[in-house]
């Protein structure tokens, strides 16, 4: 595999007021081009280097290797989980989906917040489809991801302490709120869908 980051889908400022892009220059810049380094540092001059990324994190039998695989895939998707004209109403055609499995669009957001609050400790809440096609909410601890398992990933947030700390410190409550409302990328659920039906 390539061990470069994909470009942020955005400016680093353009998730002002909510997440700043001195978050973004930590989070981005830092964080998760730590974690690459870290899985390039690990894999390299093994056959694991030759894996994608995907096949790293379902092969991974290295702890630390599954860790900054997974790391890395996670923080990708989160980026593109956000989008600076996010939030707000979801398209006709997600909202009715929202509303199949959660009965409301507020019923929604209320089940993902509440298991990005709840999340005990460092890890992330996902908008995942299951196997039996139903979309639910959940939550994975430390470098979990649902890549792992059987569930389509949708959207995830990380809920970390180094995702929102600069801006909302212990916070956390404020910086998921702040997410469901304005930031949520409605299209690239949609995506995901289509993609994975
Ligand atoms: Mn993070």
């Amino acid at each position: 595999m390539q061990f470069e980051l994909d470009p942020l889908p955005y400016e680093q400022n353009a998730l002002e007021p909510h997440i700043s892009a001195r978050t973004l220059e930590f989070h981005y810049g830092k964080h998760h081009q730590g974690y690459m380094t870290k899985l390039k540092n690990a894999v390299e001059g093994t056959p694991d280097a030759d894996k994608d990324l995907v096949s790293l994190i379902r092969q991974a039998e290295d702890q630390n290797v599954f860790n900054n695989a997974a790391q890395v895939w996670n923080h990708t998707f989160q980026w593109n989980s956000m989008h600076p004209d996010g939030g707000g109403d979801p398209p006709a055609a997600l909202k009715k989906e929202l509303e199949k499995h959660f009965e409301t669009v507020d019923e929604f957001k209320k089940t993902f917040a509440g298991a990005a609050k709840g999340r005990f400790g460092s890890g992330w809440a996902w908008l995942v489809k299951a196997a039996d096609g139903s979309l639910q909410v959940k939550s994975t601890l430390n470098a979990d991801t649902p890549l792992a398992g059987n569930d389509i990933p949708l959207l995830t947030l990380d809920v970390w302490e180094h995702a929102y700390y600069l801006d909302w410190q212990n916070d956390r409550p404020g910086y998921v709120e702040a997410f469901v409302e304005h930031l949520i990328n409605w299209n690239f659920i949609e995506a995901n869908l289509e993609r994975g039906a």
